[in-house]
């Protein structure tokens, strides 16, 4: 951790951070938040043994990127928890759902540890790719919300986007939990090379980040960003329901793709803007490895951001699964951009 000292020391201990910070609300102490994160960094700096209060303060970062826009010295304490994820497992100190974690992807290749095949979603006329460029579907469409995948695919095949031969997790996952993901960084930029693609489009808020952080070589689209370019190119109808858009953190804060999955929205139905939104968006709960490991903290979360929707609309539409599966579970009646656009489709 002492590479990371000179980002430590930039946290002047202000507190910002500390009215942001999704888990510090829910929880309420010093050391559920960014600040506190940033003291414990500086104690395993300076060799202190983590402890199991440490340890999960570390874990319950849900990588929301609240703190780094907020942070008045620009101290990233994000970054600096990630390092100290690295380090715990370093340690020899991965919890049972960090373990778990690599183990599922390991004998399976995707998150879930779903041993089914990766492509049953795929219903639609699959096109060749010559285009260069190449939808990756992600685990959480390919397994648990295949009708996001097919919805997605039968809008971008129309556009001559190919699918990979053998895709698998984008190891995301791994590299929030602080966990080693480079097999699947190699093996899924192999078959990028094999399929001549020059861009990746993804649906997944989680997926682009990690292309954008840890690939390198190709071009990466959002789905709302490939599809905000080429509205007029789609026979969209007008629908008759009023929606909100609910920023996924590592879309809208992370990369500042706010604008694109609104034109798309604009496009087919009306758009009512969250109480809070954009850069001051509330955060899921699901993202950092939290819904897997602390799954009630990530429940309470995503209970908070329900504050946050106005009243009498049809659907909280996002464009990402994990947001989409955290926020159905708190009862949330929820649709993917993929989904809505396939609803206008003529
Ligand atoms: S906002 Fe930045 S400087 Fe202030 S306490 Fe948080 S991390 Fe430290
Ligand atoms: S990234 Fe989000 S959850 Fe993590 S410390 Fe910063 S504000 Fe808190």
């Amino acid at each position: 951790m002492k590479e990371y000292l000179p980002e430590i020391v930039k946290c002047v201990r202000c507190g910002r951070c500390r009215t942001v910070c999704p888990v510090q609300q829910v929880q309420g102490w010093e050391f559920a938040g960014a600040r506190g994160r940033m003291q414990i960094a500086m104690g395993m700096a300076s060799g202190l043994e983590p402890s199991a209060g440490m340890i999960r303060s570390i874990l319950t970062c849900t990588t929301c990127h609240q703190c780094v826009t907020e942070c008045p010295t620009g101290a990233d304490p994000q970054q600096v928890t990630r390092a100290a994820r690295r380090k715990l497992v370093g340690l020899g100190h991965a919890t049972p759902h960090q373990l778990e974690m690599q183990e599922r992807i390991r004998n399976t290749g995707n998150s879930l540890g779903d041993k089914s095949a990766r492509t049953a979603w795929i219903t639609a006329h699959q096109v060749p790719g010559e285009s260069g460029y190449v939808y990756f579907a992600g685990c959480l469409a390919s397994y648990r919300y295949q009708s996001t995948a097919t919805a997605t695919y039968g809008i971008l095949e129309k556009f001559g986007v190919g699918l990979l031969e053998d895709e698998k997790c984008c190891g995301s996952p791994l590299f929030r939990m602080g966990l080693d993901a480079s097999e699947l960084i190699e093996h899924n930029s192999r078959q990028f090379k094999e399929a001549g693609a020059h861009t990746i489009i993804v649906g997944c808020a989680g997926c682009y980040s990690m292309f954008r952080e840890q690939y390198q070589g190709f071009g990466v689209l959002h789905l709302s960003e490939f599809l905000a370019d080429r509205l007029d190119e789609l026979s969209l109808s007008q629908l008759d329901i009023s929606v909100t858009y609910h920023d996924p953190c590592h879309l809208g804060r992370t990369y500042g793709i706010y604008d694109a999955p609104r034109q798309v929205i604009e496009k087919v139905c009306t758009l009512v803007e969250m109480k809070a939104s954009k850069e001051n968006a509330s955060c899921c709960g699901g993202g950092g490895g939290v819904r897997m490991g602390y799954p009630e903290l990530s429940g309470s979360i995503a209970e908070e951001l329900k504050n946050n929707i106005p009243d009498g609309i049809d659907y909280v539409v996002t464009s990402c699964p994990l947001c989409f599966r955290n926020l159905a579970d708190t009862g949330v009646k929820v649709l993917d951009l993929a989904e809505l656009v396939s609803m206008a489709m003529k």
